[in-house]
């Protein structure tokens, strides 16, 4: 008999007044029995709804299954047939517009908690599995991929599979992408990212760090180097800013800038030395994953009021809900259908104020959300020694600026052929937040898997 419970099964935290003062994981993941009562929800629907709504269309119904029968084992070797990186999404996946979002027992309740099962499984297999990636059987072709984020990963992952030497090249001096230097510890900590690395590494990927392409080698010299095809995940790292005034007055950040210095620089660890900001009042713009993961970084640094200025409502929010949930519990002030107008300073040029307009929402606009609207004589000011800018990120223009033929849209996002993933330029493919623009772990995820699959035709009709 499933568990008809209308709920999920609730998953273990730490209490928000300890966590917000600790970068360590929130979520504490399930137990086995919790897994077990969790799994038992699943109706194993024989048309299996959520699965279409995951973009690399893992096994849901399957895996579940496995798990209510007790063999994790099988469970994670069910999710790995279609997604390499389990871990990773179990926690950061948006589920509630993905897999979750079509899951019937939604319908009257909460849907089955496919995410935290996947995590579940993963970290279950991390802590009692075998190590158990094998070399496949050199097909004597040679590939490289540009970027180690998790487009890049997920396709020289599966193109190690199928026999080919793959190289990716990472400017970065660690691989991992955003996964590494963005995403906070607290949500996604990184021995879980690096394991999955080195899982890829046993597979046979040779990850060549410090190399920004473009710079070093070109990607005409990649070619000469006798790479057949070459795959680009450069991601979407260039923060965007509001261009008003007194952006570059001391002590205001983007998110990348700020997130940066604590993720991947460990800012926050007593033993580096890493400079950074200790604010006092904090003002982060945006609304999206990046302004909560900031917002929550300022708050375990020691800043006593933390304000998201957001200029549409809640629900036009972007973040996952879960992330506005556990930033309000830590005690994040959110000051809604507010848009700033200029940062003001002081006479030594630090960050003391930021200046807002009070918004109403108006008509929807070309993305179908209700367009805000600025109130006249509604200004006012926030005192704070610190703003941090989380409006969005494009893609870096280094690559396409130094490579002929690469052409790109008017955000700067590299033109693919949707099916193929091949950009403009032979023999070259894209994917990713490259592409995209600014998107979701998945769904980078499943475009490496497009490009890896077209790129082995490729060669192989050569
Ligand atoms: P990236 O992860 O950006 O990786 C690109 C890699 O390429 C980087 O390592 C970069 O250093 C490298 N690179 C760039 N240029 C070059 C070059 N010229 N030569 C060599 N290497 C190069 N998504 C979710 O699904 N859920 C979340 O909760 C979530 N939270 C987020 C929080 C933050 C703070 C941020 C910034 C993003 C978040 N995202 C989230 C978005 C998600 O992380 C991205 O969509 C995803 O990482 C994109 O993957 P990618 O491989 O295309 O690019
Ligand atoms: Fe859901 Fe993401 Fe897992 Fe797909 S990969 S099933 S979208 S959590
Ligand atoms: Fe299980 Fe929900 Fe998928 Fe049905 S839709 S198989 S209940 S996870």
């Amino acid at each position: 008999m499933p568990n008809m419970s209308m709920k999920k099964t609730p998953m273990p935290e730490q209490d928000p007044n300890v966590r917000n003062k600790n970068f360590d994981e929130v979520a504490l993941g399930y137990t086995e029995e919790m897994a077990l009562e969790e799994a038992q929800r699943c109706l194993q629907c024989k048309n299996h709804p959520c699965v279409s709504g995951c973009p690399v269309g893992v096994h849901i119904p399957e895996f579940i299954g496995l798990i209510a029968k007790g063999d994790f084992a099988g469970a994670y070797r069910e999710i790995k047939l279609t997604n390499s990186l389990p871990a990773v999404c179990g926690r950061v996946c948006p589920q509630e517009s993905q897999c979750e979002h079509n899951c019937v027992r939604g319908i009257k309740g909460e849907p089955v908690g496919i995410g935290r099962l996947e995590r579940f499984a993963a970290d279950w297999y991390m802590k009692n599995g075998k190590q158990e990636e094998t070399r496949a059987e050199s097909n004597g072709h040679k590939v490289t991929v540009v970027g180690a984020g998790p487009a890049g990963l997920t396709c020289a992952g599966d193109l190690a599979g199928l026999g080919y030497a793959v190289t990716i090249f990472e400017a970065l001096h660690t691989a991992g992408g955003v996964l590494m230097y963005g995403i906070p510890q607290f949500r996604l900590p990184k021995e879980i990212v690096q394991k999955e690395v080195d899982a890829l590494k046993a597979k046979g990927v040779a990850i060549d760090t410090d190399m920004v392409i473009g710079r070093v080698f070109s990607i005409d010299e990649l070619f000469d180097m006798g790479f057949e095809a070459i795959f680009v995940g450069s991601g979407a790292g260039l923060p965007s800013f509001m261009n008003i005034p007194g952006e570059s007055l001391v002590g205001t950040y983007s998110a990348n800038e700020f997130l940066t210095r604590v993720n991947l620089m460990k800012a926050y660890r007593d033993e580096y030395d890493t400079p950074i900001l200790r604010p006092k009042n904090v003002a982060v713009v945006g609304g999206g994953n990046v302004a909560m993961d900031a917002a929550r970084t300022a708050k375990r640094l020691g800043a006593e009021n933390v304000y998201i200025v957001y200029r549409r409502a809640e629900e036009q929010m972007p973040a996952r809900k879960e992330e506005i949930h556990h930033a309000k519990e830590e005690g994040i002030i959110f000051n809604l259908l507010r848009n700033p107008v200029a940062i003001h300073g002081d006479e030594s040029g630090r960050v003391k104020s930021i200046e807002c307009v009070k918004m109403q929402l108006g008509e929807p606009d070309a993305s179908g959300r209700r367009r805000p609207v600025a109130i006249d004589g509604s200004h006012f000011e926030i005192p704070v020694d610190c703003v941090i800018m989380a409006i969005g990120n494009s893609p870096n223009p280094l690559l396409h600026s130094t490579t002929k033929g690469l052409d790109t849209n008017s955000r700067g996002c590299i033109i693919v052929n949707e099916k193929t993933m091949e950009t403009t330029r032979k023999g070259v493919y894209a994917a990713g937040d490259a592409v995209s623009g600014a998107a979701t772990v998945i769904l980078a995820m499943g475009g490496g898997k497009e490009a890896a699959r077209s790129i082995d035709e490729y060669i192989r009709s050569k």
